[in-house]
């Protein structure tokens, strides 16, 4: 990809202004701020565009604001997902390069490359990029019935959601699935199918997302990660999670293959 320089803001610079500090944002009403680097008293200060939304520049200072340093896990309702995944990136990089002031290999300062995301090593030459945690989302079909499960983090709002997990060293993106439903559910799955992905900044996960559908087993829940898990009928959901996120559309997704199923087996 082709970058543009960090640089030292004149003032009159314009666009969208990202300033992220310890994976949150600057978002004073809720929203992105829009105007000069001037009006936000952020001329003198460092700054580097990383894209464009809304046809403006997407700067990014890595700066803690005094007020309206937040998550930015709102944004998820914002019906264009370009801004979650732009602001995903900002609070991502800021990260990462707050985490990579050393090299790992011979503790000599870093720099960042005028030419591509990462940090440079002038004294041994390595490069270190941005991490990103491949992990596996997955919704269960059986029949007219989803596997929902409630996690251990989410036990307290009571909300059900599909099976996740992370990629391991030396696995493809299948056997994840594969071995993560097992692992959490004892049951076992066929006909996985890929869905869709959503890069998911809590902190640093890109989410690949799957159908399948049940082949043998029964329930028997992993305590260190679930609650609870069950089959659901597709009209009796328990709480799900909200729209814009990944999870929701595979709900979605097995709800109509739920709904077909019964339509085949009414005759
Ligand atoms: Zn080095």
């Amino acid at each position: 990809m082709n970058i543009e320089k960090q640089r030292y803001l004149q003032g009159d610079e314009k666009g969208y202004w990202f300033v992220s500090y310890q994976g949150k944002l600057w978002l004073p009403d809720g929203e992105i701020p829009a105007g000069t680097a001037a009006d936000f008293g952020f001329s003198g200060l460092l700054a580097q565009p990383i894209g464009e939304w809304q046809g403006q520049t997407a700067w990014l200072i890595s700066k803690e604001m005094a007020k309206s340093m937040n998550s930015i896990r709102p944004l998820l309702r914002n019906t264009d997902p370009s801004l979650f995944y732009m602001a995903g990136r900002a609070v991502q990089l800021s990260e990462f390069y707050r985490s990579h002031k050393y090299c790992g290999y011979c503790g000599h300062e870093m720099s960042i490359s005028q030419v591509e995301w990462c940090c440079l090593c002038h004294h041994c030459h390595q490069r270190y990029y941005p991490q990103i945690s491949p992990s596996i989302i997955v919704a269960i079909r059986h029949q007219n019935k989803i596997l929902l499960a409630k996690h251990q983090r989410h036990n307290r709002e009571n909300l059900y959601t599909v099976l996740a997990g992370f990629t391991e060293i030396g696995e493809t993106m299948e056997m994840t699935v594969v071995r993560e439903v097992f692992e959490e559910t004892q049951i076992k799955i066929k006909n996985i199918r890929y869905v869709t992905s959503q890069p998911w900044p809590f902190p640093n996960s890109m989410m690949m997302a799957y159908l399948a559908e049940y082949e043998s087993g029964e329930i028997t829940i992993d305590n260190n990660e679930l609650v609870q898990a069950d089959w659901f009928h597709y009209t009796e959901l328990p709480k799900i999670p909200e729209y814009g996120t990944v999870a929701r559309r595979l709900i979605e997704d097995t709800i109509v293959l739920c709904r077909e199923y019964d339509e085949h087996h009414q005759a």
